[in-house]
């Protein structure tokens, strides 16, 4: 991956264009969507979840300008959706200053959970380089540098279930789908574009990830997702899916709820069966494998009734062992994964 950031917005329909870097195989660069209202010269825009950095969302800022351009009015980014609160999805919102800044009450339950930006970046500078975790997290996090010029910026109106807004004729509908993927989880539909923004309950092309679960409240939100009907789904990472695939996504994830559970049952120590489930995977096509030792963490979690906030870094590290084993064994040719 050299740059993986996109050089244009990609136009969903006439009012939506979707930012979508290649980020495949690695963490934190998520999609963003800028809605624009009908209403020419308006200016109005409604933008769901911001860059991780100030460069990546000054970039995309660029982009947002540019669109309006053949009508001599850039849009106005007023509104800032955030789908949930990973920082990927929302670190960038102080570069909005002025816009509202919307999310679900939960969304402050993960905030609570999550690193700032200056704590990830300590953890990167700090972390030994030679154990699993530092270089795991130099590897995926290292290109974001210091995380200078964002910080936490929480929203400034939250809500739970359903709010319907307006961005000058385009109607956009949120709707509460938390917990899954974290604790206060959103999607944005926009039922006259046939589009749904599903934030990082869907991944597209790589392992997923989910902090809250369990499996069954990540599947429930699927099926929301796909009770909207739309025609084109943005996930939170990778590119834009049909809803069959979101479908085939939503039965892979029940699957995999199964296989842990049948661990769970059988008393399998959850390293030794996020070892198999990895050992098996069955879309080795996907990037991060590694992914399903958080998977399997979080739902032994939910199994065995804990209810504190999961430790992210440390699920991290535990997702970083494996990877560390895995290329250790591929670099010595004795092909066994895990
Ligand atoms: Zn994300």
């Amino acid at each position: 991956m050299n740059n993986p950031l996109p050089h244009a917005l990609r136009a969903l329909t006439p009012n939506v264009h979707a930012w979508l870097p290649d980020g495949h195989a690695t963490w934190g660069l998520a999609n963003c969507v800028v809605v624009t209202g009908r209403k020419a010269g308006s200016g109005a825009a409604l933008l769901v979840d911001t860059p991780y950095t100030a460069d990546m969302t000054r970039r995309l800022q660029d982009l947002i300008g540019g669109i309006g351009a053949a009508e001599g009015a850039a849009p106005e980014v007023r509104t800032v959706v955030n789908t949930h609160g990973n920082g990927d999805h929302s670190y960038g919102n102080g570069l909005f200053p002025g816009a509202e800044i919307i999310a679900t009450d939960a969304n402050g339950k993960h905030l609570c959970a999550e690193p700032a930006p200056a704590e990830l970046a300590a953890l990167i500078a700090l972390s030994d380089p030679e154990s699993a975790l530092g270089a795991y997290m130099r590897r995926h996090f290292g290109r974001y540098g210091d995380f200078g010029g964002v910080s936490v910026v929480h929203p400034t109106r939250t809500f739970s279930g359903e709010v319907d807004l307006d961005v000058d004729g385009v109607a956009v509908r949120l709707i509460e789908v938390g917990p899954a993927h974290t604790a206060g989880d959103l999607i944005v539909h926009l039922p006259e574009e046939g589009v749904v923004c599903a934030g990082d309950v869907v991944f597209n092309e790589d392992h997923p990830v989910h902090w809250a679960g369990p499996l069954e409240s990540v599947h429930r939100a699927c099926l929301r997702i796909l009770e909207c009907d739309p025609r084109v789904v943005v996930p939170g990472h990778g590119p834009v899916m049909t809803p069959a695939e979101v479908g085939r996504y939503a039965d892979y994830l029940l699957g995999l709820r199964a296989a842990v559970h049948r661990g769970h049952a059988a008393g399998r120590p959850l390293p030794v069966l996020a070892a198999e489930l990895i050992a098996d995977d069955p879309y080795p096509r996907w990037g991060l494998a590694e992914r399903m030792a958080i998977l399997a963490a979080v739902e032994y979690r939910a199994l065995d009734g804990e209810t504190e906030p999961p430790d992210l870094v440390g699920l991290v590290g535990f997702a970083a062992g494996f990877a560390h084993r895995r290329e250790a064994a591929a670099a010595d040719g004795s092909g066994s994964g895990g």
